[in-house]
Parts: C-alpha cells; sequence; structure tokens
C-alpha cells in the first residue's frame, strides 16, 4: 500500500520530527580549529522537504547520524558544521542542540517557534541508535507530534531514528526525498518504458547479483562492465591475468548466463578490455582483442582495468535505442585518468539518449558529477546500499514502518 506522503500532512503548529541523512564528507580545516564540509549534497538533498515544512508554519526538528563514533561523543562526528550550512542554504537560523535526548534536546524543542528549525546532535553518540532501542525511540519521539523518514541513504537500516521511532509516533510520512527515490527506483521500473536496459559494474558481482538476478525477468539488456566482468570472462575460460575475479562465483556467473539465455535476455559482456601491467597513472597499456570464441583476454601478469574500443561502440549502441536505463557501477577504475574512457563513455552516452536515465547511487553518482553530466540524467539516487536493496526488490524498513495513507 502506498505510504503517506508529506504533502498529506497538516503541519502548522505541529512539531516535525524529521530523520534526514546529513552524513557529509568533512575535514579539518587549514589550521586544524574546524571541520569543513566538502560536499554538501545531502544537505542540499533535503531541502525540498525542509524548506515545504517552514513554509507550511512546522516546528522542523532533524536528525541524523554523521559518521561511525561507535556510541561515543567525538568532536570529529559533531553535526554542528551542518546546522550552519543549513542555516546559509536556508537564509535563515538553525539551533543546534548538542544531544539528541536529554535536556539540551527538551529545551531546545520547547523553544521552537512555527516556521523555525532545530538540529539534533548526531544519534549515533547513542550506541542505542543502531540497536534499534525502544527506550531510546520513545525519548526521540517524544520530541515530534509527526515523523517524517526523508533520509533514504540509510532507509535500509532499521535504527532507531530511522524505524524505531515510529512505534510511539501515530503519524509517519516519507518526505519529498523519499517519494522521489521510491518513484524512479521503483514505480517508474514495474512498468519501464522499453526497451529496458540495466548497466551494471563496479568491482564485485557479489555486490550486484541479487539486483541482475532481481531484472533478469525484467530487463531487455544487461550491459556489465567493471572489474565483475573479469569473473564471467574466467567462467567461459577465458585468460583474466591479474585481473579482480572472485573465484568463488565463477559458477554463478555461468549460471546467470544461462538463465539470460533461457529467458531471452540481452546479457553483453565488454566485447574487449584496457588492460594494463600496473595500477596507477604510469602504467603501459594496451587493449585486447575482441573476446571470441576463445580468443581475447588478458596477457598473464596484466590486469583488465577499463572496457575497450569494441564494448564503448556496442554500450552506446543499446544505450541509444533504450527507453529506460539504470545504471550502478563504473566500467573501469574510473578515479583514475588512464582508465577512465569507458566510464566517461558511458555517462555521455546515457546523457545523449532520449530515455529515463537513472543513476542508481554508489560510484556512477560520482563519475556523472565528475564528467558534469548530472543534470542531464533524468533521476540521481542518493543512496548507496538502500538504493540497491530497492532494486533487488526488498522492503526497506525506513519506509516499511511509515503510515500507510
Ligand atoms: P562498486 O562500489 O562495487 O560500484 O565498485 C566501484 C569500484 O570498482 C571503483 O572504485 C572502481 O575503481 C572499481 N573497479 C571498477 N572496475 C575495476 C576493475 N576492472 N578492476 C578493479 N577495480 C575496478
Amino acid at each position: 500500500m502506498a505510504k503517506l506522503s508529506i504533502q498529506d500532512l497538516t503541519v502548522e503548529g505541529k512539531r516535525i520530527l524529521m530523520r534526514v541523512d546529513f552524513n557529509v564528507p568533512l575535514k579539518d580545516s587549514d589550521d586544524g580549529s574546524q571541520r569543513i564540509i566538502t560536499d554538501d549534497t545531502r544537505i542540499r538533498a533535503a531541502l525540498h522537504s525542509i524548506e515545504y515544512l517552514i513554509k507550511n508554519g512546522g516546528q522542523v526538528i532533524l536528525m541524523s547520524h554523521l559518521g561511525r563514533p561507535n556510541g561515543e561523543r567525538q568532536a570529529k562526528f559533531s553535526l554542528q558544521p551542518v546546522a550552519e550550512r543549513l542555516g546559509e542554504l536556508l537564509g535563515a537560523p538553525v539551533a543546534f542542540a548538542d544531544d539528541c535526548i536529554g535536556d539540551a534536546a527538551t529545551t531546545a524543542v520547547a523553544q521552537l517557534k512555527n516556521g523555525q528549525v532545530l538540529l539534533l546532535e548526531n544519534v549515533r553518540y547513542h550506541n542505542e541508535e543502531t540497536a534499534n532501542n525502544p527506550d531510546f525511540a520513545a525519548k526521540l519521539a517524544a520530541h515530534g507530534d509527526i515523523f517524517v523518514n526523508d533520509a533514504f541513504g540509510t532507509a535500509h537500516r532499521a535504527h532507531t531514528s530511522t524505524a524505531g521511532v515510529t512505534a510511539f509516533i501515530d503519524t509517519c510520512a516519507m518526505g519529498f526525498l523519499v517519494e522521489r527515490e521510491l518513484k524512479y527506483l521503483q514505480d517508474e521500473l514495474r512498468e519501464p518504458k522499453r526497451p529496458f536496459v540495466v548497466i551494471m559494474g563496479g568491482a564485485k558481482v557479489s555486490d550486484k547479483i541479487e539486483v541482475i538476478t532481481a531484472l533478469l525477468d525484467k530487463a531487455d539488456s544487461f550491459i556489465i562492465g567493471g572489474g565483475m566482468a573479469y569473473t564471467f570472462r574466467k567462467a567461459q575460460g577465458y585468460t583474466i591475468g591479474k585481473s579482480i575475479c572472485e573465484n568463488n562465483k565463477l559458477e554463478l556467473a555461468l549460471n546467470i548466463l544461462k538463465q539470460a539465455e533461457e529467458k531471452n535476455t540481452q546479457f553483453l559482456l565488454p566485447a574487449d578490455n584496457l588492460q594494463a601491467d600496473a595500477f596507477g597513472e604510469n602504467a603501459n597499456v594496451k587493449y585486447t582483442d575482441v573476446y571470441s570464441g576463445g580468443t581475447g583476454g588478458i596477457d598473464d601478469e596484466w590486469e583488465g582495468l577499463d572496457i575497450g574500443p569494441a564494448a564503448i561502440e556496442e554500450f552506446s549502441e543499446v544505450i541509444a535505442t533504450a527507453g529506460t536505463i539504470i545504471w550502478n557501477g563504473p566500467m573501469g577504475v574510473f578515479e583514475i585518468d588512464k582508465f577512465s574512457k569507458g566510464t566517461q563513455a558511458i555517462a555521455a552516452a546515457m546523457a545523449q539518449s532520449d530515455a529515463v536515465t537513472i543513476i542508481g547511487g554508489g560510484d556512477s553518482v560520482t563519475a556523472v558529477n565528475k564528467y558534469g553530466l548530472a543534470d542531464r540524467m533524468t533521476f540521481i539516487s542518493t543512496g548507496g546500499g538502500a538504493s540497491l536493496e530497492l532494486l533487488e526488490g526488498k522492503t526497506l524498513p525506513g519506509i516499511a514502518s511509515l503510515s500507510d495513507k
């Protein structure tokens, strides 16, 4: 059943306890006196919901985790710099409570007026957060009349602030960000515009196997790149040199290839690869022959680190005629320029296509940002693990526990 949305709520004069994902990257300032936010994408991603609640007269109480302080107060994991950055983005001050429960929090909540915003300190300063502890949940829930979850990135975790609190608040809704993630990673894929093309890359088959299996029936084409392709190639009997490979997944890889054939799903492995004699910008590189009938493959002591020109051409053709494309995982070690051509070409082909283009989280997001193509995609997920679990067809605890419409 559909979940209650932030738009279904009457928020004026109400205390809205909202879980956001403010787990931003930080570094020390040059003089070491401050923590600096190096990427505020996650803060910006929550602005839509926060601004909506402010405009409609809600009292907004935000909670989030930051890093892994493992139940201890540690200054480097404080959300204080986030309160300041959020205030700048909103153009209005954001109050900060230096604990998420107890007197500091209760007093700050009581002082909030309609349209004002308060950020509570890192919920993971308490071990009870990840333990999904009912007493801790009751204390957090006491801050709000209504709960909103807009933290898609942690929606796959059954933690206190993502799921536990919902047992103590009657009205629990999803925010705009979560709603959009569900629209593209779930609803849109129920009846995708065809051909539906799934592009999977990244290091390991084992991380993506459940997504591949879940989408085998639904997709018209799979494009496989990155390190995971070598497990398939080795399973087919090709040489892979020192390329990354999961030797305990060879049988599984063959089984996937067989299933794809039975289901008449196109399953494309890279037709060729870029191989290197070292892992770095100074490596010597060359292309493999096109894999065919036992020839092709990586030389001894060399390592496959990107897809080759024949693969780029074939993949780009499939992308050009797609109706819906979902992409998770780079085609090679794109962090190193020498091995980034394949990933860049796939990002460019997606940007040029008329398809619904969905970037399904993780390193593909980094890649499209790096190549300046983010605003040419239909949707970019903010989740990593959460996106994959949704694509696997799993129920996410942080969404399942919200009120039905
Ligand atoms: P994932 O988080 O599973 O999407 O994996 C992303 C990582 O896979 C990136 O850091 C890439 O550098 C890495 N990767 C992609 N292709 C290869 C490859 N051929 N060999 C080793 N690592 C790779």
